[in-house]
Parts: C-alpha cells; sequence; structure tokens
C-alpha cells in the first residue's frame, strides 16, 4: 500500500523514477528473504547436533549398568559437541568477516607464510589420507590485507582440497603475480585430484549452507559455510575466489588479491565494501 502510494506521487517525475523505486523495493524484498532463509538454515544445522546431544545424553543415563555402551555414546557425544563448536566458530568467523574491514589493520603478508599456514592447518587430515601437499611460486610475493582474514580463507581452500579428495591424490599450491586491469595481483591456485564440480553446482557453492552432498560435508566436519567466507573475504579486500572443475577429476579454486606494493600505491582507492 505504502510502495504504492509513493509510486503514484513520483509517477508525475518520470517513469524511470518508478522503476527504480520498484527495482529498489524488490532488492529490499529479495535481502529480507536472504535474510529469513539463513535465521532457519542456522537454527536448523544448530538443532541438528544439540538434538543428537539430548538423545545421546538419555541413552547414556538408560545404560548406566553398561559400561561399554556409555563409552560408545560418550564417545559420539564428543563428535556431536565438536561439530557444534566448530560450527558456531564458522558463524563467528563469517560474521566477524562481514563485519569488520579488513583493510582498517591492512598490511603486507607474506603469501609464502599463509600458504605454509594453510598447509599446516591440514596436515595431520591429509596425513591421515596419504594426500601430498606441494606449493610452488610463492617467494618474494606480498598481497595486501588483514592476515587473519586472508589465512581463513586460504586455511577453507585448502581443507576442502583435501576433504573432498581420495586417499592418495595431491594437492598443489600456486602462486603467480598477474597484471589484471585495476593493477598487479596475485593468484593463488589450490588445485586436487578430487570428486569435482557439476556446472550447476558451481553457481551455489558460495552460498551459505550451500553442499553438494551434504552428509559427505558433515562426515568431514563441514558446516557449509567455508566458501561464503573465502567469498567474502576476496571482495572486502577487492579480490575475487574463481573456481574450474570437472567432475571426477578434480577442481581449482583460483583466490585473486591485490599485490602489497600496487595496493598501497592507491591506498586512497579503498575498495567498496561488501
Ligand atoms: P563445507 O563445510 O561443506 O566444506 P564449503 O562452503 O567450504 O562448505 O563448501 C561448500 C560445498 O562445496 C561443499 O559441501 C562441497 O560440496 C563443495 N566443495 C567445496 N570445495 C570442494 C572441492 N575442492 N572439491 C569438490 N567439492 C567441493
Amino acid at each position: 500500500g505504502e510502495a504504492l502510494a509513493v509510486s503514484a506521487r513520483v509517477a508525475p517525475l518520470g517513469s524511470r523514477l518508478v522503476l527504480l523505486l520498484v527495482e529498489d523495493l524488490t532488492e529490499a524484498r529479495r535481502i529480507e528473504a536472504v535474510r529469513r532463509d539463513f535465521v532457519a538454515n542456522v537454527s536448523h544445522e544448530l538443532k541438528t547436533p544439540v538434538g543428537a546431544l539430548s538423545l545421546l545424553s538419555e541413552a547414556v543415563m538408560d545404560a548406566s549398568d553398561d559400561p561399554e555402551a556409555v563409552e560408545r555414546f560418550a564417545g559420539r557425544m564428543q563428535i556431536e559437541a565438536t561439530r557444534l563448536t566448530s560450527l558456531v566458530q564458522e558463524l563467528i568467523d563469517l560474521s566477524r568477516v562481514q563485519n569488520d574491514d579488513p583493510l582498517e589493520d591492512a598490511e603486507p603478508v607474506r603469501v609464502d607464510e599463509l600458504v605454509a599456514e594453510a598447509i599446516d592447518r591440514c596436515r595431520h587430515q591429509a596425513g591421515t589420507k596419504q594426500i601430498t601437499m606441494a606449493a610452488g611460486g610463492t617467494a618474494d610475493l606480498h598481497v595486501w590485507g588483514n592476515r587473519g582474514q586472508l589465512a581463513a580463507a586460504l586455511g577453507n581452500l585448502v581443507e576442502n582440497a583435501v576433504n573432498y579428495s581420495p586417499a592418495r591424490t595431491r594437492v598443489g599450491i600456486a602462486a603467480r603475480r598477474v597484471n589484471a586491469a585495476g593493477g598487479e595481483h596475485i593468484e593463488i591456485a589450490v588445485t586436487d585430484q578430487g570428486i569435482g564440480i557439476s556446472d550447476k553446482d558451481k553457481e551455489r557453492i558460495f552460498e551459505r549452507f550451500y553442499r553438494v552432498d551434504p552428509a559427505r560435508s558433515r562426515a568431514t566436519g563441514g558446516t557449509g559455510l567455508g566458501l561464503a567466507i573465502v567469498k567474502h573475504v576476496a571482495a572486502s579486500h577487492g579480490g575475487e575466489v574463481t573456481v574450474w572443475s570437472a567432475e571426477g577429476q578434480g577442481s581449482t579454486f583460483t583466490l585473486r588479491l591485490p599485490e602489497a606494493g600496487a595496493a598501497r600505491d592507491r591506498a586512497h582507492q579503498q575498495p567498496a565494501r561488501s
């Protein structure tokens, strides 16, 4: 009603203005729908482990005279509690990357350090699957940004590469300098020989909570938030994340970020927040 009244008032100003106003309302409605979906998703994701914990604690009480069963149920409670903790941590990370301006405490960050940190984070998981990790081209490259956020972004990409790959495969991380239109950039590409992603899913994997195979994602401790965090970090640094993939062959996720020297030279032109 309100919208119509406003439209009627501005109509004489020209149909173009009315069109803009209608587009604005559509956009506002879309944002509201996204927010509602997000809250529903979070509630659902929280309910699952909490529900399991509550059932398992009942089972423990019923099995008090069977020490083996108690131990088994307690083990599963621990898994659910870990899942809950990582979900809450990722929600905190997501809200942090969405609310903090990463360039407020931006600094030159060494690419070899970022890569070493990401590899370290996945070393255990890669070891149990006998996945080899190798990095190249990272020497003497510096990106411009928030060290913690960049480490989280690259860490998520390497973690996914390991999680969605079969045993005894290879994960490669390669960095290089590129000359893009907006100045010097650094590209860090994470390549795996894993399950790959279909064209249809490629469009959606960066959405919050979207998973191609929810059961597989949960089994590896996935929350469905990792790539949403990566996308946000890339965009807020004036960069981008892209994916190439062939089903059954593997995937390459490429993180493009402004180079430290180049970014400092145009420090007055801060990339827009999103
Ligand atoms: P998750 O916590 O489920 O890994 P992400 O947001 O990191 O969430 O990824 C979303 C989905 O994209 C994953 O559930 C998985 O289906 C798919 N995906 C991400 N990285 C890869 C990869 N390297 N190979 C295959 N599929 C991937």
